[in-house]
């Protein structure tokens, strides 16, 4: 009677990200790849976010995401929700914390807004490593990150009974910006539908 949800990452996705084998040592290779991801989303028509969750210690790569609200009619899909889920699927849990899994991340090309806030908030996941601010999304691209509380980053570091997310800001943010400045300077994405 109704449909079933799928939510789809591009096809192009498993070639931007090349040997899925890699490690990437720095928070800096890892953001490298978040931003990668969100720019080359932008000329395949879909919104200028990129994300990955790693493994914090070895930098293995588990699942990328990207902005999928377009493409897949959902307000959800934005790209960390993404990564998290494919994430999810990938480890066969919802609990990406679970006490047999080494510490995990996300790594996301712009401040998680309200709705990837709570996404973040129940995933298990260990620490969060930001590319752009939020004032970067907002004044850049017009998008609304939502009412998060003030103290958005001592919230998720500081947070009994469960256990902390820690927080990494500004990890190359100016890379980060200039995917959001493109996005905003296009006339429209240019959809290639081959890609
Ligand atoms: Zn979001």
């Amino acid at each position: 009677m109704y449909p079933d949800v799928c939510l789809k990452l591009p096809e192009w996705i498993a070639e931007e990200v090349g040997d899925p084998a890699r490690c990437y040592a720095t928070l800096e290779e890892r953001m490298a790849l978040a931003v990668r991801l969100a720019a080359r989303n932008v000329v395949t028509g879909g919104g200028p976010f990129g994300a990955a969750i790693f493994e914090i210690e070895r930098g293995r790569l588990i699942a990328p995401g990207v902005n999928r609200v377009v493409a897949e009619h959902c307000s959800l899909a934005h790209a960390e929700a993404m990564a998290i889920m494919v994430a999810q699927q990938v480890l066969g849990t919802f609990d990406l914390g679970r006490a047999d899994l080494p510490p995990l991340e996300l790594v996301t090309s712009a401040q998680p807004c309200i709705q990837c806030y709570g996404n973040l908030w129940w995933s298990g996941l260990q620490r969060v490593v930001i590319g752009a601010r939020r004032e970067d999304v907002e004044q850049l691209t017009g998008f609304h990150e939502g009412p998060l509380p003030d103290d958005w980053a001592g919230k998720l570091e500081h947070r009994p009974p469960l256990h902390p997310i820690a927080v990494a800001r500004d990890v190359l943010r100016e890379e980060a910006r200039a995917v959001l400045r493109k996005y905003a300077q296009s006339d429209g994405p240019v959809y290639n539908p081959g890609e």
